[in-house]
Formats: C-alpha cells, sequence, structure tokens
C-alpha cells in the first residue's frame, strides 16, 4: 500500500462537532476511491461497505441521477429533486465511506493519485473509475451549440425551461413560429428519443387543452428524426415496430434513414438537404467516453472511447484499476464478443463485480471475470404504453409493459422519499393527468 495523502483522518474517532472522522489509511486497510456516483459507483461503494477497506467516492455533482426518468423532468412531469439523491445522505451511516465534492481531472497510475479540479488530490490503493460517458455529438455542425441534449439534470432543466419558455412564446407572438406554432424536433429514436418524443406531445397536449395557451394543435408538431433503419435498436424487431406504430399513431411525425447533416439556430437541416424549422431541438443522438476522465487513462480505447477491459474489468496492466459502467466496455462474458450495452443493469452489475474482485484481491484470491446477466430492455413511448423485452424475447406491450416499466423503475429510483414523491405524482397525474410542475424555473430577470 502506498502512503496517505489529503483523504486522512483518525479513523473511530470524532471531530470536534462530534461527528465521526475516518482514517482514509488506517494500518491495514486499503483506501478504496471510487471516481463516481452514478449507477457503478453507488454499486461499487455498496458492496465494498463490508470490506475492510476504506473508501472515498468522489463526484462533482454532490448527488446520485437517476437518468431514466430524466426526460420526465425535461418535459415537466416530475421535479429535478425527484430523480436525484444527496450522496452523503445515501451513505451518511456507513463507517467506512465519506463523500468527497469535487471533479476529477486526471489519474496518475503509477502514483496512485487522483487529481481533483480544485487541487486537491487522493491516493488510493484500489481506484474504481466509474465516470459514465457524456452527449455525444458525432461532428455533427452546431449541435452542441444549438441543440438541448439529455443526460445531466442540469441538461434536463435546462430543456424544461427552454420548451415551456418556447410555448408561452408561441402564445405571445404566434407570428414568430414557422407555421404559427412550435415545432419540435428530436434527434436519435433510442429509448431516450422515444421517451421524449411521447411526452413532448403529451405535453403539448396539455398546454393547449389545460393551459389554454394559443397554439394550433394541428400545426404544432413533434418530429423524431432517426439515422438507421427502425426506432430502439437495440431492441427486438416487433418492439422498434411497436413504438413506430404507437408513436405514430399518437401524432409525432417519425422518420427513418434520416440523417441530421446540422443544426442551425433555426432548426435543423437533413443530409438531403431539406430543412425543418424547429423552436427546440433534442439532441437523443447517443452518448460517447471521448472527452471524461475514463477517455484519459493510458490504456487502450474501444468504440466510443469506451476503455478496453481485462474480463474481471481491471486495466491492462494495473489490477489495481478497474473500469466500470457506461466508462467501460465491459465485457459481456465468455458466450458473446461484443461488449455489453451501456445501461443501467451493466452499470450495476459491473459496479458490483469490481467491489467483489477488490475483496478477493485482499483476501489473497484470484479474481474472477465478469458476466452480465441481461435482465431485459425498457422503454416508455407515453400512457399506458411502454415495451418491455424480457430475457428470452418475451416482449409486454401497451398497458401491460407501461406497468412493468412504472414498477422496475420505482424499484431502482434511489431515495425512499423519491420512490413515494414519484408515486404519489404518477398516480395523481393518472387520476388528473394535466398536472405537473411546468415551472420555468430559469433568470427570468435577464430575459427582455
Ligand atoms: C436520458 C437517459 C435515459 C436513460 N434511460 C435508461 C433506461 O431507461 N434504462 C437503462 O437501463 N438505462 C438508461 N440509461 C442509461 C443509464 O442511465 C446509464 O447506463 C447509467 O447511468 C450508467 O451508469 P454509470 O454509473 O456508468 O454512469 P453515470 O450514471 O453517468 O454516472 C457517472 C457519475 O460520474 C460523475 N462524474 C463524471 N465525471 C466525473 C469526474 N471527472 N469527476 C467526478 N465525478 C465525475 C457524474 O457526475 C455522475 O454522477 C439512460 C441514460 C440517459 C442519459
Amino acid at each position: 500500500m502506498s502512503g496517505g495523502e489529503t483523504n486522512h483522518a483518525e479513523q473511530g474517532t470524532e471531530d470536534r462537532v462530534g461527528r465521526p472522522t475516518l482514517s482514509c489509511h488506517p494500518e491495514g486497510v486499503d483506501r478504496v476511491v471510487v471516481i463516481g456516483a452514478g449507477f457503478a459507483g453507488l454499486s461499487a461503494v455498496r458492496h465494498l461497505q463490508d470490506q475492510p477497506v476504506q473508501v472515498t467516492i468522489v463526484d462533482h455533482h454532490n448527488f446520485h441521477t437517476f437518468q431514466p426518468l430524466l426526460y420526465q423532468v425535461a418535459t415537466a412531469g416530475l421535479d429535478p429533486a425527484d430523480v436525484a439523491y444527496p450522496v452523503r445522505t445515501i451513505f451518511g451511516r456507513e463507517h467506512n465511506v465519506v463523500f468527497r465534492h469535487g471533479r476529477a481531472v486526471s489519474v496518475d497510475v503509477g502514483a496512485r493519485r487522483v487529481a481533483l479540479a480544485d487541487g486537491g488530490s487522493l491516493d488510493y490503493d484500489r481506484l474504481v473509475v466509474a465516470t459514465g460517458a457524456t452527449t455525444g455529438y458525432f461532428a455533427v455542425p452546431g449541435a452542441s451549440e444549438h441543440s438541448f441534449p439529455l443526460y445531466t439534470l442540469g441538461d434536463a432543466r435546462r430543456l424544461r425551461n427552454h420548451v415551456l419558455g418556447r410555448l408561452e412564446a408561441a402564445d405571445a407572438h404566434p407570428e414568430d413560429f414557422d407555421g404559427g406554432a412550435p415545432t419540435f424536433v428530436v434527434v436519435g429514436g433510442g429509448a431516450t428519443g422515444v421517451e421524449i418524443s411521447g411526452a413532448l406531445l403529451e405535453l403539448l397536449a396539455v398546454s393547449v387543452l389545460r393551459d389554454r395557451l394559443r397554439i394550433d394543435p394541428e400545426r404544432s408538431k413533434v418530429v423524431l428524426l432517426e439515422a438507421g433503419e427502425r426506432l430502439l435498436p437495440g431492441f427486438e424487431q416487433k418492439a422498434s415496430a411497436y413504438a413506430y406504430q404507437t408513436l405514430c399513431s399518437r401524432g409525432v411525425e417519425v422518420r427513418l434513414r434520416t440523417p441530421v447533416a446540422e443544426v442551425t439556430a433555426l432548426g435543423v437541416r437533413l443530409r438531403d438537404g431539406e430543412s425543418i424549422p424547429a423552436a427546440v431541438v433534442v439532441w437523443a443522438g447517443g452518448v460517447t467516453v471521448d472527452g471524461t476522465l475514463a477517455a484519459s487513462l493510458p490504456t487502450p480505447h474501444g468504440k466510443g472511447g469506451r476503455v478496453a477491459l481485462e474480463p474481471d474489468l481491471s486495466v491492462a496492466g494495473h489490477p489495481e484499476v478497474f473500469v466500470v459502467g457506461d466508462a467501460g466496455a465491459v465485457p459481456w462474458g465468455p458466450r458473446r464478443a461484443e461488449p455489453c450495452p451501456q445501461v443501467a443493469q451493466v452499470a450495476i452489475q459491473s459496479g458490483r463485480h469490481a467491489a467483489r474482485q477488490i475483496g478477493r484481491q485482499l483476501a489473497g484470491l484470484p479474481t474472477t471475470p465478469f458476466a452480465y446477466h441481461d435482465k431485459g430492455l425498457m422503454a416508455t413511448i407515453g400512457r399506458h404504453a411502454a415495451v418491455a423485452q424480457l430475457r428470452g424475447g418475451l416482449i409486454l406491450r401497451g398497458t401491460l409493459g407501461w406497468l412493468a416499466w412504472l414498477g422496475l423503475h420505482l424499484v431502482y429510483l434511489v431515495g425512499f422519499r423519491n420512490r413515494v414523491v414519484v408515486l404519489v405524482n404518477w398516480w395523481w397525474r393518472y387520476l388528473d393527468w394535466p398536472s405537473g410542475p411546468r415551472l420555468i424555473v430559469a433568470d427570468v430577470d435577464a430575459d427582455p
């Protein structure tokens, strides 16, 4: 084990205000640093709690974000606080876990040290990198400047403000909008694109019918653009077909085989030269690890910048460094050559596996390869409509799929308070569905 550094204190004692203080390197106890409090990082820490280690979990947000429900925040169905939970609250009672709020900017794998943006650093004996991915614009000109991504809680809040702001603007000045009403363009027909398209359509309906915004529903539309042959490409063909039919029947204009060449302040330009004017362009075009901390690790990287991993999820030549979740090209296991998809279950299982390998290393045992236990995929399309593709190929659709989707998301949502609030919120909206926090909580004073 290497010498301790900034993560110092005496284990088992108390500080001046009576809080337990923790040594990050008491004799005989390894220091484990986990970077990232997403699904993967939380799962790793939860399975390290009972190990003879001192854990420091670092994140530049002081909360965990439940990304699968971000689209509901963006479309004013849920509040930001309903899908986020403070990391300190999650691990507040754990004697061997401390939280460090900060952005990790580099890892010196030789010196076993993580440098933080605020000038601090953390020495480690074992490291778990769980920094996730980030929005991938894939070099489409104008996309990062003019479209709205949906990856963080901040993105969801910004998008909500912008969408609601554009709806109000259309009420006040319909003449400013092409065709007299706003068009919402969603780029990318994966789960996020499908989910937000359905939710935007519902928000439009509520804005007109309930909030009495003066927007012509015949002219206002949601357009979903997908470059590939079908929606939900990770799902089975019949799930994709169901998503397509359901969205179309509800009024979303879905255009397949339609790659976007450029995003401008006025809308999108397609590769065939056609332009679609848009009040809002939502970017759901995919994610990449390029540009994140994991991309800077001195190891080979695969497609989308994902870190190439050994079968036990460690990094080649550094058995003390593990990469888990979206950041890593997590191997599926002996039966399949390609890496696992970047989904929550992979993050949870890989985080748990890395923690167990650390336990095995400490016990002097050989590490074991990771094997993904595929529990299926889900995407919701709107009220009473979702697809749940279960293990073995069984597909649940419609209300059954929707109920399965609701139940599963409640189970995995972090925090008892959040589960209760979201359940009540969904139930309330089920009975009286136009309700929802349609608040523009922006710097309105700065607006003209
Ligand atoms: C909009 C959206 C919807 C999704 N819906 C679904 C779904 O329905 N079902 C599903 O299975 N999956 C879904 N996913 C994918 C799923 O959310 C991810 O696979 C999962 O969150 C990956 O977990 P992770 O821990 O690897 O990364 P993340 O959850 O991204 O967590 C990474 C953490 O690391 C922190 N971090 C990053 N860099 C640093 C740094 N340098 N220093 C300190 N902290 C850092 C971040 O703040 C973050 O807290 C969705 C993703 C998105 C974006």
